[in-house]
């Protein structure tokens, strides 16, 4: 009997999310656009990371994918044991309402207007069946939570921009979801504002495990989260990661790393590509403890190659 039935990683061995050669094409009449080629990414339960990259990289397609709002094309992508290029519109329906939490960049988007906050944050738990006296007294604990007891009867307009993101965190983690999206939540918010809602973030993932996925154009997110991967052309490029290097004894560091795929496929950096005139092709030669990479035409030795011509 022949199985059409692709054979995924078992789940004990794949992190919380795992995307592997995921693809993602918006058709529209007259053309085609390939917003993710081939990304892959993983991310462990209960870790807070960030994805940054030029506009256009396919940051939201992601996100989008991964909050259940849109199907990839082809490729995989697991949510815990989910897949999520087969699973049924019904059930992402329930994935979507109890799985998962997402927070957009526009504070208009997050909140209904004429809501105080306290009922904002009631209003999915009632969706799903909770007793107006659980969703009540699970509102409170989350808006103390983050920070906006004490306003819980203000309406959004009555609140400021980064009080309403901290109101939407609080909305997006109703039905207490394993895993919270944000979508450039800091996007319209001043740096000192941005960084009050980043740490709110940090103490949520920090109290509760919940893994959080934050896209961002702010650099300074470096600060608040365990690793930054960076998006180039729908797909991950680079990646920081923040540890402790106690035996140099430098404290805290962050390192750069470029993504090896599974098929051995990197990015060279834009920076890199263009100061070594590097073309289509590359010369690689493997030294003992590391791979040189240099240009098919090596330039000439009479000064860089900038001044020649
Ligand atoms: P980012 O969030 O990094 O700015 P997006 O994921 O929004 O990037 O977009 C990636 C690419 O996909 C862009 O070229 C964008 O124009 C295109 N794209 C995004 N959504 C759609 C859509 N619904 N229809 C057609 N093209 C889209
Ligand atoms: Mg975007």
């Amino acid at each position: 009997m022949v199985s059409h039935t692709r054979e995924p990683a078992p789940a004990a061995v794949r992190a919380y999310i795992h995307s592997e050669d995921l693809f993602k094409i918006y058709k529209t009449e007259e053309l085609e656009v390939v917003a993710l080629r081939g990304l892959d990414l993983q991310v462990e339960r209960g870790e807070m990371m960030a994805i940054v990259g030029a506009s256009g990289s396919g940051k939201s397609t992601l996100l989008n994918i991964l909050a259940g709002l849109d199907t990839p094309s082809a490729g995989k992508i697991f949510v815990g044991a989910r897949d999520l290029l087969t699973t049924t519109d019904d059930d992402l329906v329930r994935y979507r309402r109890q799985e998962v939490g997402f927070v957009w960049q526009q504070t208009g988007r997050n909140l209904i207007p004429y809501l105080t906050s306290q009922q904002n944050v009631e209003v999915p738990m009632i969706l799903e069946g909770a007793t107006r006296k659980q969703a009540r007294r699970r509102a409170e604990h989350l808006l103390e939570q983050v920070g906006l007891l004490p306003k819980r009867r203000n309406r959004p307009e009555q609140l400021s921009g980064g009080e309403q993101q901290r109101v939407a965190i609080a909305v997006a983690l109703s039905n207490d979801p394993p895993l919270l999206l944000a979508d450039e939540p800091t996007g319209e918010l001043d740096s000192q504002t941005a960084d009050e809602v980043f740490s709110v973030f940090r103490q949520l993932n920090e109290e509760t495990g919940v893994t959080i996925v934050i896209v961002t154009h702010d650099r300074s997110i470096t600060q608040r989260v365990d690793r930054v991967v960076a998006m180039r052309d729908g797909r991950t490029s680079t990646e920081l990661v923040r540890h402790m290097a106690f035996s140099r004894g430098q404290g805290e560091v962050i390192e750069e790393f470029a993504v090896v795929d599974r098929s051995g496929r990197l990015q060279i950096p834009r920076e890199m590509v263009d100061a070594l005139g590097i073309g289509s092709r590359a010369r690689l030669d493997l030294s003992e403890d590391h791979v040189e990479v240099r240009p098919e035409h090596p330039p000439e030795s009479d000064g860089p190659r900038w001044k020649r011509r």
